[in-house]
Formats: C-alpha cells, sequence, structure tokens
C-alpha cells in the first residue's frame, strides 16, 4: 500500500512540501471539497502522471457558500476519501479545519472581475470571491508546480486561469474533461443527494444537453433553442433552471449563436440539489 502522509496545518504541509523539494521532486496540487468520485480521482490520477508528487486538498469552503446554500449538508466522509487517495498513490492529503484557513480577524478577499459576471456568478453572488480567496491560499500553501480543475466547472476553471495569470502566481492550471455516470450525468458529490426517483429523472439533464449541442451546431440563433430545451427541462421534472445558456468560451460573455467557440452551460435543481454541467459547441 503507497503511504499516504495525513496534514492540517499550513506549517506541516510546507514543510513536507520543502523535503519534496529538497530531493527535487515536482509537485502537484488536487483541490476538492471531498466526498470523493471518480472525477476527482481523475483529477489526482492525471496529477500523478505529471509530477513526483501529488498533493489532495479536501476542504469544504464556507465562503464559497451563501447562507441559503448546503454548506451544513455538503457531504463528508473523510474515511472514505482517505481510502481512495491511498489507492490511487496520492502522496499527502492537506485537511485543514475552518480556523486554520480563516483564523480569526481573516479580512482578504480575492475577487476576479469579467468572467464572474455570467452564469454562477449571477445566481451564486458570493461564490466565486470565496473559490479565488480559497484557491489562491491553497497555492501559495503549497506552490506546487501544476494544479488541477475538471472542466465539470468550466467557469471556475476559467477563473482560476485568469487569476493565476493576474495575480503572476507561478503555477500550471491543468484543465481535465469532464467524468461522466453511464448515462451522461456530470459526476458531482451532490449528486449523493438525489433520492433513486430524483437520480432517474437527472439522466434527463445530458439527454437534453447533448440534443440542444446538436441543434446549436447546426448555427441558427440561441434563443428559441434554449427556450424549447428549458421546457423540455422542466417537463423531465426540474423544478427550478438557474440558467442554460450559450456563451463564449473565452470571455463567459452570452452569444446569440454558436459561431466562434462557445459552451452550453446548465443549472438547475432537481429538487432542493443544484446539478451543473456544460457542454462544447463550436
Ligand atoms: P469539488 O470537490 O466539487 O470542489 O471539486 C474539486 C475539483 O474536482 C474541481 O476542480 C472540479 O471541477 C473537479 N471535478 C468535480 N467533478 C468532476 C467531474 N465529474 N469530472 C471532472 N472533474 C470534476
Amino acid at each position: 500500500m503507497p503511504q499516504l502522509e495525513i496534514v492540517r496545518t499550513v506549517a506541516d504541509l510546507r514543510a513536507q512540501v520543502a523535503q519534496y523539494r529538497r530531493s527535487g521532486a515536482s509537485v502537484g496540487l488536487v483541490p476538492t471539497m471531498g466526498a470523493l468520485h471518480d472525477g476527482h480521482l481523475t483529477l489526482a490520477r492525471s496529477a500523478k502522471l505529471d509530477n513526483a508528487r501529488v498533493i489532495a486538498t479536501i476542504f469544504v469552503n464556507p465562503k464559497q457558500f451563501s447562507p441559503t446554500e448546503d454548506l451544513a449538508r455538503y457531504p463528508r466522509d473523510e474515511a472514505a476519501d482517505i481510502a481512495l487517495l491511498r489507492d490511487v498513490g496520492v502522496d499527502l492529503l492537506f485537511a485543514p479545519d475552518v480556523g486554520e484557513m480563516y483564523p480569526e480577524g481573516f479580512s482578504t478577499s480575492v475577487a476576479v472581475g469579467g468572467l464572474t459576471q455570467y452564469l454562477d456568478g449571477v445566481s451564486r453572488p458570493n461564490f466565486f470571491a470565496g473559490v479565488a480567496t480559497v484557491v489562491t491560499k491553497l497555492l501559495l500553501q503549497a506552490m506546487p508546480d501544476r494544479a488541477y480543475f475538471g472542466e465539470k466547472d468550466f467557469q471556475q476553471l476559467q477563473v482560476v486561469r485568469r487569476m493565476v495569470r493576474d495575480l503572476n502566481i507561478p503555477v500550471a492550471i491543468i484543465a481535465v474533461p469532464t467524468i461522466r455516470e453511464a448515462d451522461g450525468l456530470a459526476m458531482s458529490s451532490r449528486n449523493r443527494y438525489l433520492s433513486p426517483a430524483q437520480r432517474k429523472m437527472a439522466s434527463a439533464l445530458p439527454q437534453i444537453m447533448h440534443d440542444t449541442v446538436t441543434e446549436l451546431r447546426a448555427g441558427g440563433l440561441a434563443a428559441p433553442i434554449i427556450a424549447a430545451a428549458k421546457g423540455r427541462l422542466h417537463k423531465a421534472g426540474f423544478d427550478r433552471v438557474d440558467y442554460l445558456e450559450l456563451c463564449d468560451e473565452a470571455t463567459l460573455h452570452p452569444v446569440p449563436a454558436a459561431r466562434g467557440p462557445s459552451r452550453l452551460f446548465v443549472a438547475a435543481y432537481v429538487g432542493a440539489t443544484r446539478l451543473i454541467d456544460n457542454w462544447p459547441v463550436v
């Protein structure tokens, strides 16, 4: 069984990374909120291929949840997560508590403009400041050569890329394609919230995304195609659609038709569970 070290303080993390550096090892970082699934593990496997040492982090970041969101019930299963990370051959787990990351008096926030005006930036107003702040901290704490993010959270990936360029953080951001269940549903820790009936209903999401992307690829106006797709989502049992939008891949600005590199983005609720996904169109 490979060794998995577990540290809970920034000082211990830095001491371990310093040891890796002394031995000349390259370091990959995989930030997560735990409740790990094969999407997370694919990030860790990619990191293993590129780096001599891999660090995973598990931290359910309170700053990226609004008071009405699911922070208190967000799934946590550290023992299972540790076993999975060990199997993949991750070298180090950094799992700090909230006090370690945000000690008394913590007052700094990293705000990324532009990209955050759209999509989740609208439906979750504090979300990206929370993500940008915690990712900046994790990158500065571990100082990895590479950090791995999933395309499942495509807007988050673009925000992190922008932030790392803007702040000259010396790390390569590596994107990993979305890992899906057999029916096409994007893997997510939040899928654990779904009852069997809701899980069945959720499989309409990838189906409708697939059909909508196919229609958008023909190049017609997005508005009527998207309106029809929203109707299908409601009919399939999705209670609320935060957004279903065609956006420019680089700027995330909504576009009227798929003329240049663009993606279809969705956020929709099955019961109280918010599912997000995105698919490339052009
Ligand atoms: P989370 O624990 O949800 O914050 O996710 C941690 C990292 O795993 C983020 O970079 C996510 O984009 C990535 N991730 C989550 N689900 C998937 C998935 N189904 N496929 C690929 N990456 C994923």
